[in-house]
């Protein structure tokens, strides 16, 4: 990967040339602090990092501005369907484990090696989001009389979720840690593609015939969809 130094501060930088792109596009990543640049096609990439280089300031004050990152680590505490849970590690001989991650009230117990405590996390989130997007989207597609092909998960950054022709619904696992009216926003959006293409009127009277308000999440999605990156 490249990066790019300025003022003692080392970021790495993340090339993408985007056909229909029409012009250069800088962002800072929330997740890594990364500097994504997506170019249109015909930038050369010198051209590109030295555009990046020029909003060096601006770069600075986003990397600021970015919220602390919680790793799935012993004793920190990360949002589960909105509620907070701190994280437990409980060794290799817990007697009460109930798999390798379960809940108890308010914590989140982990078992198994120090090593594996954030790889074993992300991987129930995982399981937990898809399996609960899934039931969700199946619901709201009975709704709607409209058959989900498949329900997917990915760590997608810049969409929450997408549908694609053939009936298959992608979702971030990271919504996982939004709370339910936010989930079910997503989750209900996704569905109404199933019907509607686009985001028209009868695109957006379907979303509110599945769940009884759709500003609310939109507005949570806009000004707290960023810390959902945050975590592991
Ligand atoms: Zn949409």
């Amino acid at each position: 990967m490249r990066s790019l130094r300025f003022d003692g501060l080392e970021l790495p930088v993340r090339l993408k040339v985007h056909p229909r792109a029409c012009r250069i596009v800088l962002r800072v990543d929330p997740q890594d602090a990364a500097i994504d640049l997506v170019l249109p096609r015909g930038v050369r990439v010198a051209e590109a990092v030295e555009f990046a280089r020029s909003k060096g300031e601006w770069i600075r004050r986003r990397i600021e501005a970015l919220p602390p990152r919680v790793p799935f680590a012993d004793g920190r505490t990360i949002p589960v369907l909105g509620y907070d849970r701190r994280i437990r590690h409980r060794g290799l001989r817990c007697r009460e484990a109930r798999g390798a991650v379960w809940m108890e009230p308010g914590e989140l117990h982990v078992v198994g090696e120090q090593a594996h405590v954030p790889r074993r996390i992300a991987d129930w989130l995982k399981i937990r989001a898809r399996d609960d997007f899934a039931r969700r989207a199946r619901q709201f597609a009975e709704e709607v009389a409209r058959p989900v092909k498949r329900v997917v998960v990915r760590d997608t950054k810049s969409r929450w979720g997408s549908c694609a022709v053939d009936g298959t619904l992608s979702f971030s696992w990271r919504l996982i840690h939004a709370p339910r009216f936010v989930i079910d926003y997503v989750v209900a959006h996704e569905v109404a593609h199933l019907c509607e293409m686009n985001h028209g009127r009868r695109f957006w009277s379907i979303v509110d015939r599945l769940i009884d308000d759709s500003i609310r999440p939109r507005v949570w999605l806009r000004d707290e969809g960023g810390t959902l990156l945050r975590y592991g």
